[in-house]
């Protein structure tokens, strides 16, 4: 019978160590705060940092918004951060992307201190990761991805592992962290041939490829682990994985649903990484 790989327990492992953190701040005074910048009124930002402020609400930990106009300068923008940079009241940052046309990522998100930047998105913090350091923050969809097959004991070793998505937010640091699990890692993308003849020969595949039910049950072999990272809509408007989930799940040896698999761990390890910021600092 196909194992339902759920968000939910993860997430709850993750908040206990949390609200641990949480305590030894406390009784030391320290407040942890978080700053949610956001550029304009994108609504998958709006979500997500709404789901940061509902699960920061029951633990003890502060939202600082920082809502700036799209049509910001990137000169502003950078003062912004360094003003950010240096308030001694806000442990983390949060920059949600991508910017506006005007801004150059590349530039702008290296300007934020490392000390500070708990989704791992300066250069010098991504640098780290692949050197082979898993010591400091990392992408937190990427780091939800390993939490989720570490919590149900899949073994990586040795394991014919694809992922569907050469991003830097998503697919790259994720191949460096299994391959630190001594996985064999193979990257897919738009341009790659044969994905189906690549995906069902993987033991598992990790997708985050943002097309509602693209992956069909061609794409998978009975002993497929399946971890789906994409969240979009379908022709009814419904939040979708790119897997075709009710088709597949019941010919494969494990998969995570959407909505209630991965992207249900990333807020809570986006807070317990600025738990450990603040740790990193007693
Ligand atoms: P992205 O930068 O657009 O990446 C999409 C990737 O999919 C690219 O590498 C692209 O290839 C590849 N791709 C597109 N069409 C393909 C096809 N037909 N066959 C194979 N590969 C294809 O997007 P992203 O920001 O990484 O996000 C991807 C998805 O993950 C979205 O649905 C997003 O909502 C979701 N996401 C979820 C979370 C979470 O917490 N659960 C967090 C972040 C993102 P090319 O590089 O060749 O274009």
């Amino acid at each position: 019978m196909t194992k339902i790989l759920k968000g939910k327990p993860v997430e709850d492992k993750i908040t206990d160590e949390s609200l641990e953190m949480i305590e030894r701040l406390n009784k030391k005074d320290i407040l942890p705060q978080i700053c949610i910048i956001r550029i304009g009124k994108n609504p998958d930002d709006i979500s997500y940092e709404n789901s940061i402020v509902r699960y920061t609400k029951s633990l003890n930990v502060q939202v600082k918004h920082l809502t700036l106009e799209s049509n910001i300068s990137q000169e502003e923008l950078i003062k912004e951060i360094d003003r950010i940079n240096k308030d001694g009241d806000i442990g983390g940052v949060l920059m949600l992307r991508p910017f506006p046309k005007q801004i150059d990522d590349d530039m702008v998100r290296n300007y934020l201190a490392v000390e500070k930047d708990i989704d791992c998105m300066n250069t010098l913090s991504l640098a780290k990761l692949f050197e082979g350091d898993m010591s400091g923050f990392m992408p937190c969809t990427a780091k939800a991805v390993l939490e989720i097959l570490l919590y149900n004991n899949i073994k990586l070793e040795g394991k014919n592992i694809v992922i569907i998505n050469r991003s830097i937010v998503v697919g790259k640091p994720l191949a460096m962290m299994l391959l630190d699990e001594n996985a064999s890692v193979t990257i897919c993308h738009s341009k790659s041939n044969e994905l189906k003849a690549i995906t069902r020969n993987a033991d598992i595949v990790i997708t985050a490829v943002g097309k509602a039910n693209y992956l069909t049950e061609e794409y998978f072999s009975e002993n497929s682990i399946l971890i789906d990272v994409g969240m979009s809509l379908d022709e009814m408007g419904n939040l979708s994985g790119d897997i075709d989930f009710e088709n597949v799940k019941e010919n494969v040896k494990m998969i995570t649903p959407v909505p209630g698999g991965v992207g249900r761990i990333t807020t809570s390890i986006l807070i317990n990484q600025l738990l450990k910021a603040y740790i990193n600092k007693l």
